[in-house]
């Protein structure tokens, strides 16, 4: 979650912050994310966290108090502003929530009820009001002085100057990792050089680390003012770096709790076979269940029950054997066998550590011989579905049954 590290740059400027609206308004892009998400993915841990605490009987967007609001359900519900709508996002072709396509409609129509349709990158949304107390600005507003750069004498102290041309600025941008050109940045236009850190670098460098790095700018400068300190180019480029990556890792422990995707099956061309057993204690039957699929072709199913065996793991060694034995009798010599229970993936790898199961794995050897490859790979629960069904399904008959076919059996009422 991004709003963390957006805080203190967002802060106004007598709170010692940036102070610019483009950071405040890009902020808000970032939060509309978060509740982006929040309707999209109802049913992800993150919105079940935030849904049992701050709109059980709601949607997101309903306004809703709370007494004792956290900073981030605060944040994300501020985001609200937005207009982010109940079955789609207005503003983005492909009707998803992009932080690019809410930044853009905060910038350019923060009042305006009915925006268009669709929006492209445009630079105009960078000229807005930067309000900075740089020494240019405050001349401009009437308060005397001097307007030089008190870092390296240039006669006028600008906005793009501070951030972009004065020497140590531009040493810093030259050591980082935002890719530089004389030609395209940094440039003597605030907007180009903007420009190109919003829409060029931060789509591939996800990171916000230019935000660190205009923060660190901002604060050398200021140490230089306020306290006639020299801050080095390499030193603020390593505090950036360093704080870009603290809220990063922050960021990437609390998603990989909250919200872990399911990862997508390997890219493994031939036959593939999903298999698995079903076992229930004191259930006369275990069930066993496999499907077969190979690209171009109609998927093959597989499901029987057969006398309960001793534990549920039992039951998943038997549903490989079995499965093994319907494809080595369907002539098949290339399948990638896929379950989603790890144990047998490990003891299928080692099995002198698995001295109980002997005989299963004298039977698996046996038959592996059969084939020209038979890797047996772990895939999640939600990828092996049918093979759970169809397993489930042939458990819970009242008599012995098996079906091999390319439609799923008759007395199976789920659809496979
Ligand atoms: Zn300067």
């Amino acid at each position: 979650m991004h709003w963390k590290s957006w805080d203190k740059v967002c802060l106004d400027k007598e709170d010692g912050g940036l102070g610019f609206k483009e950071i405040a308004d890009f902020n808000t892009a970032m939060l509309a994310k978060q509740l982006w998400r929040l309707i999209e993915k109802p049913n992800a841990l993150f919105s079940r966290v935030f849904k049992g605490r701050y709109f059980r009987n709601a949607s997101p967007l309903d306004p809703i108090r709370s007494y004792s609001p956290s900073y981030g359900w605060r944040s994300i519900s501020s985001a609200r502003s937005l207009r982010l709508d109940r079955e789609r996002w207005h503003f983005n072709q492909n009707g998803k929530y992009s932080v690019k396509s809410g930044y853009q409609v905060e910038r350019v129509y923060p009042d305006v009820a009915k925006p268009p349709q669709v929006l492209g990158p445009t630079v105009d949304v960078l000229k807005a009001h930067w309000c900075i107390a740089v020494r240019k600005n405050l001349h401009a507003r009437g308060l005397t002085g001097d307007i030089c750069c008190d870092r390296c004498g240039a006669p006028e102290e600008s906005i793009n100057h501070v951030f972009f041309e004065c020497p140590p600025a531009r040493q810093v941008w030259a050591l980082s990792q935002i890719p530089s050109n004389p030609t395209i940045f940094p440039t003597e236009s605030l907007y180009t050089n903007m420009d190109h850190l919003f829409w060029r670098v931060l789509p591939k460098m996800d990171d916000h680390h230019f935000a660190w790095i205009l923060w660190y700018i901002w604060k050398g400068r200021n140490n230089k003012v306020f306290s006639n300190l020299d801050i080095d180019p390499s030193e603020t480029l390593k505090i950036a770096v360093t704080e870009a990556k603290i809220r990063e890792d922050a960021q990437s422990v609390a998603t990989s709790v909250i919200d872990r995707p399911i990862p997508d099956l390997p890219v493994i061309p031939g036959r593939w076979c999903f298999i698995d057993g079903s076992w229930k204690d004191k259930e006369v039957y275990s069930g066993q269940g496999w499907y077969s699929t190979l690209q171009g072709f109609a998927g093959l199913m597989g499901a029987r029950n057969v006398r309960a065996s001793l534990s549920p793991f039992h039951s998943e060694v038997e549903a490989l054997i079995w499965a093994m034995e319907c494809m080595r009798n369907l002539h098949q010599f290339r399948v990638t066998f896929a379950t989603d229970c790890s144990q047998l993936v490990k003891m299928v790898s080692e099995p002198e550590e698995w001295p109980a199961f002997a005989a299963y794995l004298e039977d698996i050897k046996t038959l592996q011989n059969n084939f020209h490859s038979s890797d047996i790979i772990y895939v999640s629960r939600t990828h092996n579905r049918k093979a759970d069904g169809l397993a489930r399904g042939a458990r819970t008959q009242a008599s012995f049954v098996v079906h091999m076919d390319e439609k799923p059996p008759t007395w199976f009422t789920e659809s496979v």
